[in-house]
């Protein structure tokens, strides 16, 4: 089945009424997506990101707030999640979702300051995200659900980026921990692992490792579709992401904290089948 297939099946249950949404990087690509779907169903939405004019216009097209913030700044953060009890008094569900590619090389060559700065986003990010989110959740005495963005590479490494794989499993085990602590409060946190998603983050990525400058989003999906997928060739799509947070997010996800969502196509089961 192809991706409008799957659109076409989309069972549009509002989920989320009432519900107020902190979505970090989403500006575009999977968060944007998210943002969407969230708003579909019901949710009082504020896009969190460093770009302005894209995501500006999309929480205006889908009713929320948008506000600056890179997510390496813990205060940026913490302003992010104020915007939201500024709004609406509350905060219910925040997607950690800000991200970036790896550096690409080899590990003998890699810049430590280099790094640590992607470190900054893809890991103290998070760190940020949960802190702030779980602080305001704990006031408000309405529980919540955190949503951490992980990847396939937390999973199989990858010789992309070693400093991304690094940042994503760590975002695994902090999840878990902070999961422990949280859940007598009543919020669940949880991580989701994509994989293979044409989004700039992944085209971007793959040009560098293929040396390849003019490779095409299409070129992309069908390198993952090819290599990265057991579903009849098809690679990952945005929503196909978002319809996984918006499960976490929501009460149909009320048992489930410390968990890894994999949405990969199957690939991390039986990647051997596929190299
Ligand atoms: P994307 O590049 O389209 O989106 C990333 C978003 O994060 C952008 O809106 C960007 O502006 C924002 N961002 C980057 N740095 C930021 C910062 N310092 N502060 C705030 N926002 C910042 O890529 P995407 O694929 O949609 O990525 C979303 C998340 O999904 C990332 O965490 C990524 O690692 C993860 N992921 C994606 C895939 C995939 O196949 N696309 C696979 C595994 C994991």
């Amino acid at each position: 089945m192809d991706s409008d297939g799957v659109k076409a099946q989309r069972i549009s249950s509002k989920r989320l009424i009432g519900k107020v949404a902190v979505i970090t990087g989403g500006a575009r690509g999977i968060g944007a997506a998210t943002a969407k779907l969230f708003a579909e169903n019901g949710a009082h939405v504020i896009i969190a990101d460093i770009l302005d004019e894209l995501g500006a216009k999309l929480a205006d097209f889908i009713g929320g707030r948008y506000v600056h913030c890179d997510v390496s700044k813990e205060y940026d953060v913490e302003q992010a999640i104020q915007c939201a009890l500024n709004w609406k008094g509350r905060i219910d569900i925040m997607f950690n979702n800000a991200g970036i590619a790896g550096l690409g090389g080899s590990i003998t060559n890699h810049k430590m300051d280099e790094m640590r700065a992607l470190v900054d986003i893809n890991l103290y990010g998070i760190v940020h995200g949960i802190k702030h989110a779980a602080r305001a959740m704990i006031e408000g005495k309405i529980g919540g659900a955190i949503i951490c963005s992980s990847s396939s590479a937390a999973i199989m490494g990858g010789l992309a980026s070693h400093a991304y794989t690094l940042s994503k499993e760590a975002i695994l085990g902090l999840a878990r921990s902070t999961a422990c602590e949280l859940g007598v409060h009543g919020i669940r946190v949880n991580c989701i692992s994509p994989h293979g998603v044409p989004s700039d983050m992944l085209i971007s990525g793959y040009r560098k490792f293929l040396g390849n400058a003019d490779l095409k989003p299409e070129d992309v999906g069908k390198i993952v579709g090819e290599r990265g997928s057991l579903i009849k060739g098809r690679c990952g799509s945005f929503e196909d992401v978002a319809q996984a947070v918006l499960f976490l997010a929501s009460n149909d996800a009320g048992f489930i904290t410390g968990h890894n969502l994999v949405i990969d196509g199957g690939y991390t089961s039986a990647c051997s089948q596929m190299s």
